[in-house]
Parts: C-alpha cells; sequence; structure tokens
C-alpha cells in the first residue's frame, strides 16, 4: 500500500525524468479532488485541498486557484499550494489582465514553457512564481460562464504535455461545477435576486412562480445512501433496535446467499461473502453507528455518516485493491438501508413544508396533506417537467434543477424559494423575509386585481369570443378551473400515477365522471394515458436509456390494448348522460398508429353500444407534438375531430432539447423561429382539413405568447388553472386583427429573442407590464 506521501515522491520522481503523468493516475485523481469539493465544509477548504492535490497529481512546483470576484470580475487568488498562504486574497486580476486574465477571457487553457517571456506576463514578486516559468492554466467553465481559472507552475523551462493538458483541462471542467454549487452557498448578501435579499442561495431554473417560505423536507431513495439526509432521532433506542434489525436481517441474507450454489461453487464468492459478514459486525460500522446514534442522530443518517467516512479513508488509498474495498462498504451500507426503511419511510410533512429532493413526481406531491406544502426544489428538472407543470397548476412556487449539491444537508433548514428567478435561499437573513413578505404583499395585490376574470367568457377588445379552457391532472384543480370554458386537456396519467395498480375501470368511472360533471355541458377533453417520460408508472417501472424517446404514451397503450379500451369504456360510461366528453389521444408520430388507435376506439364503442345500447360517439382529437406529425398533420386531421397541439413536447422533439435537463434548460425555447413555423403550418394543415385545433402546451398560458397563438388561427387555448385569470385579461386588451398583426411580425423573425421582444413591446404599450402582469 502506498501512502500520499509516497506518491507525491513517485511523482516528482518521474517529473525529474520528464514523464507525462501516466494514464491510470488521471481518473482516480479526478474522482478524487472532485470528491474533496463536494465533502469539503466550505469552498474555501475545498480549494484549498484541491491545489494540494493537483499540485501532487501532477508533480509540479506551484498550483494556484482563482476565482472571478463576481462584482468586479477580477480574478482573486483563492488559494495555492506552493506558495505563501499570505497571498490568497491578495494576488488579483482584472479581466483580460496577464496570464490569468487572458485564461479566463478566452475561456481556453494557455500552456507555455517560459510565462516569463510572454508579452501578458506579469510579475508578482511575492509569488515565487519567477523561479517557476512552466505555466499551464486551465479556465472553469460552467454553463458558459467562466468562474475562474485554474493554474500549475514548474520550476524547470520545460513546458507541459498534451496530456497535462489534457488533464488540466479535464480536472478543470469537473471541478467547474461543483465549485459553482459550492459557491452558491456563499452568495454575498446582495447578490441575491432583489435589494437587500440575501443569505446563502443555491440558482435553479423556473419551476413554477411565486415565492414562499418553510421547512425543508428531503425526499431520498431507499436505494440512495448519499441522499439520506441527517435527521434528530426521534426515539434513540428505537432507533437502536432498528439499526440493529436491519443488520441482522442483512447478515441473514448474507448467510442465505453465501450458502447458495452459485456462491459454494465459488472460493472467490464465498470469501467475498465472509468479508461482508466481517464488515457488517465490524466494530467501525457496527458500534460506530450506535455511537452516532447515541449522540442523537436517526439511524439511517448515522448509517450514512459512518458509511462515507470510511468510504473516504477507502477512497485516499493508493492501493486499487484497499479502494475498491470502499465500493464493497458503499454496497453494504445500501442493503442495510434498504432493511432499515423498508423501502418506504413515511416523512413527516410540517405546515410549510419545502419539499426537497433530486427527482420529485406527483406521488410525493401527493403525499404532502393539503395546505402544507409551500414550494418544490428539485435538483433535476426544468419547466416543463411534470412536476413543475403540476407546481404551476396548484400555485405552489417551484425552483427546478438546482444541480448536483448534496440536498440532504437542507433536511430541516429553513429555506426561501423565489419560483420567480429559479433561486432558494438557505437559512435567509431577515432582510430577505422582508422581501419575501413585500413580494406576497404584490401576489395578493394583483390577484385582487386579477379577480374580476377569474369567470366568465373571454372576448377580445372588439367583442370576439375566445375559447379558454383548463389542463387538469389533480383532482384539486377541478374546482379552481371551473370558470373555464372547459378542460382543453385532462391529463389521466396522474390518476394513473396515484395508484399502486391499473385503476379499475370503476375507480377510472369515478374519477372521469367527477370531472365530466363539474363541466357539464362544456367539454372535456380526456387524454388517454401518456405514461412515459418524466411519468413513470410505480407498477409497470421501464428501465430505458432515452424515456421521452421510448416506450410513452400511445405507443405504449398500443401495446397494451387492455389498458386503452379500459380508459375508452370508463370514459364513455362516465360521458353518459351529459354527453361532454372529447377524447385526445397523446404522441401520435404517423398515420399507422393513428389508425391502430381509432380502430381500437371504434371497436371499444361497438362493443359498448353492445352491451349498453345506444351511445354517443365522443369526439376524437389528436394531439400534434412529435415533429414527423407537424409533416402529416393535415392526413391525421382528416381522421380525427381534431387536432391539439403540445408545444412542451413539439418544441423539446423539435429542437432536440431534453425538457428535464436543466443543463439544457435555456435552449427550450417554445418561440424558437422554427417552432413558430410548426405551430402555423399545423394551424394551416387543420384548415385545409376543415378541423378545428387548439393549443393546450405551457405556452397558451404566457400572456405574451398567447395573443401570439389566437393570431396564428388556434380556435382554442389551454392552460393551467392559475393562467387563466391572466389570459383572460391580456386577451381583452387586444383586436383579433392585432393579434394577427403580431403573428405576421412573429413570423418575420429569425430568432427568439425578436419574438419576445415584440411580444412585451405590445404587451407594454397596452400598459399590462412586459410580462402581462403588474410589475412584482
Ligand atoms: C405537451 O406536450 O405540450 C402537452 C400538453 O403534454 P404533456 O406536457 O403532458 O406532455
Ligand atoms: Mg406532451
Amino acid at each position: 500500500m502506498h501512502s500520499p506521501a509516497d506518491t507525491t515522491a513517485d511523482a516528482l520522481a518521474q517529473t525529474a525524468g520528464g514523464a507525462a503523468i501516466p494514464a491510470s493516475l488521471h481518473l482516480m485523481d479526478l474522482a478524487r479532488v472532485v470528491h474533496e469539493v463536494v465533502s469539503a465544509p466550505d469552498l474555501d477548504q475545498a480549494l484549498t485541498r484541491v491545489v494540494r492535490h493537483v499540485r501532487e497529481a501532477m508533480a509540479v512546483d506551484i498550483c494556484e486557484a482563482y476565482l472571478g470576484e463576481p462584482k468586479t470580475g477580477d480574478q482573486v487568488l483563492l488559494a495555492g499550494s506552493g506558495l505563501s498562504p499570505h497571498l490568497v486574497g491578495q494576488v488579483r486580476f482584472r479581466a483580460g489582465e496577464g496570464l490569468i486574465g487572458r485564461v479566463a477571457e478566452r475561456a481556453g487553457p494557455i500552456a507555455l514553457a517560459d510565462a516569463t517571456t510572454h508579452p501578458d506576463y506579469i510579475f508578482h514578486r511575492k509569488t515565487g512564481e519567477a523561479d517557476c516559468p512552466g505555466f499551464l492554466g486551465a479556465p472553469l467553465t460552467h454553463q458558459g460562464q467562466v468562474l475562474g481559472v485554474l493554474v500549475v507552475r514548474r520550476r524547470a523551462h520545460r513546458g507541459f504535455s498534451d496530456t497535462d493538458e489534457a488533464f488540466l483541462v479535464t480536472l478543470a471542467a469537473q471541478l467547474a461545477g461543483a465549485v459553482a454549487y459550492a459557491r452558491a452557498t456563499a452568495v454575498p448578501p446582495d447578490a441575491g435576486m432583489g435589494k437587500g435579499r440575501g443569505g446563502p442561495c443555491l440558482s435553479g431554473q423556473v419551476g413554477a412562480p411565486g415565492v414562499g417560505a418553510g421547512t425543508a423536507v428531503v425526499l431520498f431513495h431507499p436505494m440512495a445512501l448519499d441522499e439520506v439526509p441527517d435527521r434528530a432521532a426521534a426515539n434513540i433506542e428505537t432507533e437502536a433496535l432498528a439499526f440493529r434489525a436491519a443488520i441482522a436481517r442483512t447478515l441473514e441474507e448474507l448467510t442465505v446467499l453465501r450458502s447458495s450454489p452459485v456462491s459454494s461453487a465459488s472460493a472467490l464468492c464465498a470469501a467475498l461473502f465472509d468479508a461482508y459478514a466481517l464488515m457488517l459486525q465490524s466494530d467501525e460500522l457496527l458500534l460506530g453507528t450506535l455511537e452516532r446514534i447515541d449522540a442523537g442522530h436517526w439511524a439511517p443518517g448515522a448509517l450514512r455518516q459512518i458509511v462515507e467516512e470510511h468510504c473516504g479513508h477507502f477512497a485516499a488509498m493508493d492501493d486499487p485493491y484497499l479502494r475498491e474495498r470502499g465500493s464493497d462498504l458503499r454496497s453494504l451500507g445500501q442493503r442495510i438501508l434498504v432493511r432499515l426503511v423498508g423501502g418506504h419511510r413515511p416523512a413527516v410533512y410540517p405546515p410549510g413544508t419545502l419539499l426537497v429532493g433530486e427527482q420529485i413526481d406527483a406521488m410525493d406531491l401527493a403525499e404532502v396533506p393539503e395546505g402544507s406544502l409551500a414550494g418544490i426544489v428539485c435538483a433535476r428538472g426544468s419547466t416543463l417537467s411534470h412536476v413543475a407543470i403540476l407546481a404551476h397548476a396548484r400555485g405552489i412556487p417551484a425552483v427546478m434543477g438546482v444541480g448536483d449539491y448534496p440536498l440532504h444537508q437542507l433536511d430541516g433548514r429553513t429555506l426561501m424559494l423565489d419560483g420567480y428567478l429559479g433561486r432558494v435561499y438557505i437559512d435567509p437573513d431577515a432582510e430577505a423575509l422582508r422581501e419575501l413578505e413585500r413580494i406576497q404583499r404584490a401576489e395578493r395585490a394583483m390577484a385582487a386585481e386579477l379577480s374580476h376574470w377569474r369567470r366568465g367568457p373571454a372576448s377580445t377588445a372588439d367583442g370576439l369570443p375566445v375559447a379558454l379552457m383548463v389542463n387538469l391532472a389533480a383532482p384539486a384543480e377541478v374546482a379552481l378551473g371551473a370558470g373555464a370554458d372547459g378542460v382543453g386537456l385532462y391529463r389521466t396519467e396522474h390518476p394513473f400515477m396515484l395508484h399502486e395498480r391499473f385503476p379499475s375501470d370503476d375507480e377510472q368511472y369515478q374519477i372521469y365522471r367527477h370531472v365530466l360533471a363539474a363541466f357539464a355541458p362544456r367539454a372535456v377533453t380526456i387524454r388517454t394515458l401518456d405514461a412515459g417520460g418524466d411519468k413513470a408508472l410505480p407498477y409497470l417501472p421501464v428501465r430505458e436509456d432515452n424515456p421521452f424517446l421510448g416506450w410513452r404514451g400511445i405507443r405504449m397503450t398500443l401495446d397494451r390494448p387492455e389498458v386503452f379500451m379500459a380508459q375508452i369504456r370508463a370514459i364513455l360510461r362516465a360521458d353518459a348522460g351529459l354527453g361532454n366528453a372529447r377524447v385526445l389521444l397523446p404522441m401520435i408520430s404517423g398515420l399507422e398508429e393513428l389508425e391502430r388507435a381509432l380502430a381500437l376506439f371504434e371497436r371499444t364503442l361497438d362493443h359498448f353500444v353492445q352491451d349498453e345500447g345506444p351511445t354517443r360517439r365522443p369526439p376524437i382529437g389528436a394531439m400534434i407534438e412529435v415533429p414527423s406529425a407537424i409533416y402529416q398533420a393535415e392526413a391525421v386531421a382528416r381522421r380525427v375531430d381534431f387536432l391539439s397541439v403540445g408545444t412542451n413536447d413539439l418544441t423539446q422533439y423539435l429542437l432536440a432539447v431534453d425538457r428535464t435537463n436543466p443543463r439544457v434548460a435555456a435552449l427550450l425555447e417554445p418561440l424558437h423561429p422554427a417552432v413558430l413555423r410548426a405551430l402555423r403550418d399545423i394551424v394551416d394543415a387543420a384548415r385545409a382539413a376543415g378541423k378545428p385545433v387548439g393549443c393546450c402546451g405551457e405556452l397558451a398560458g404566457e400572456p405574451g405568447p398567447a395573443l401570439l397563438l389566437l393570431g396564428l388561427g388556434f380556435d382554442e387555448l389551454s392552460m393551467g388553472v392559475t393562467a387563466l385569470p391572466h389570459i383572460r385579461r391580456v386577451v381583452h386588451r387586444f383586436t383579433l386583427e392585432q393579434m394577427q398583426r403580431l403573428a405576421q411580425r412573429a413570423l418575420l423573425c429569425d430568432r427568439a429573442q425578436a419574438v419576445r421582444d415584440i411580444l412585451e413591446g405590445a404587451l407594454t404599450e397596452a400598459g399590462l407590464g412586459a410580462l402581462g402582469a403588474p410589475a412584482l
């Protein structure tokens, strides 16, 4: 086994011999350095550890980490190894100044055998760099922004090799994401979203608008040990007993596994199980965890801490065999965890719960008691993730895509969430909370102004009626959406997701009947099951590399015709005597698919008529949300009664941007000129076929775009319930001709920003504020 000192010595020896870093070191070092950042208590300590490790791993004489100062943009030395510690915070370079400023400015690496001869070189007397002319600098770039610069220097007048450069660039890229999140927790008070608001803050994507403050409740997957939050033990004895029982059960399982024919046949396998059993009963794991429980931690948290601690020791070992024991310990920890939480451990949801998790779904939302949910913070996802759409519809603020931050650290802490800007403040200060109240007052004033627009038919400034419908998923939205002209989209996958099996015919009947009765005689568009993508059914687990391109929507139900037919039967039953149901088919990508679905629909209808007697045939429509369907829209329209455009998916598929991936969320632009032209073509196709066309994507609920859609000729807009009064109010200020002119101008634009400018200009001119709402 090598000690870290041996590694340095080895590496230095290699440098003396002029050899590059062996490739085998790279991955290990990268992983280790990133681990340093994520596990360090703060950014300063993280960077201090990083520069030390990089200096050792690359066998260089100096390693420096600079970070850009948010206010000035200056690159400031925040950590150095091989330098006097007094220089930290003292050395700074303006943008473009010196080699450091140059690396930041060009956002690319610079490698020089002798930096002193470079025209940009600026000599810093106290750094000792005069003796180290070999220079290699790489930018720390995160989401297109240069956060800082990582520099290594060598004494000899000898350049850095390509491998060195590749290593530092890769390391900087890995580090930048971790630095961005570590830094996010140390934002200075005035760097927040408004004057005087502050506290450490995480940035993400806007999920659903609104602000809220409350207590974080972190959800974790029972298999994800590293997501387990720290919590106080409610009862130390019970926790200790539960932990001992989990150990005993895991041990039993190991004994059974060890004696299985497969393991007995292999000496190696048997030895491994023996080693696991020893680990399970070791002082480190067993007593260590019990000690933490005794100190007041709940058992899962105590287990995570101990496993992390020991895995950290293993990871720091240079012997690959011993490092591997770290992963054994982690998988053992996972096993114990599953036994401990039994797959599900109901959390306590205090009033003002802010639900925090890697990935949150409809079931998680449904578990929080009505009225207790104050907001949602999700590590993954974007505005168009289904949980964000659900939150929006329920008026719950949500921030999506906060990324790799160790969320378990947030459990039980006070958070303030700004869904307008996509920010989450951790332990917000008094000023931040005052700002929250100010926004909430403005929201109340806006709500009062909008109260006039909650009900009644919508019309344009010249008195033409406009059909504004609502999108529904959760039962709570039914009452809220009551003032609409009908339901343009009922996402039936949500009731399916809240069950532990497919809902029975009768259960489905009850659910659909409730919605149809609430809106009768107004139309209710019931979309057939659109599970898949980010709407997994818990009882139909599917593993796919690209779920949005996989077994989703109509593809799944055509493969399971019994599910499709049961749903149609329940809709027909629920429609009896009311006569306001419409049926909508999701994810239609071509005529074969459509015709198969229509044939199944007709067959179900025939059987239903045979069994129940004469029955109304509900209008049936197709969603246009897959690009191929744009080019066949007219043929599709001829075969159905109406079209409905899903701009959420249409945008994702046209622009090749995963709607749930926060890394590319900024590219998810539904006003992209290509999307607008597609929308125009779909309207033209529907006209040619003589069929009505609606839009039920989130775009229809945005004030400016709603005008554009009506101007393009959409017959009906369907939106989340909270958007309805806004849109009714905005539509009332414009004539149809004005909207048509806006659409014509927008179609001439060659970029989305120009379209947004046109729409914002029109809203401002109409006295509605750039976003169609009073400024907050
Ligand atoms: C859409 O894709 O625009 C749509 C309305 O459907 P969903 O968001 O449920 O996929
Ligand atoms: Mg869709």
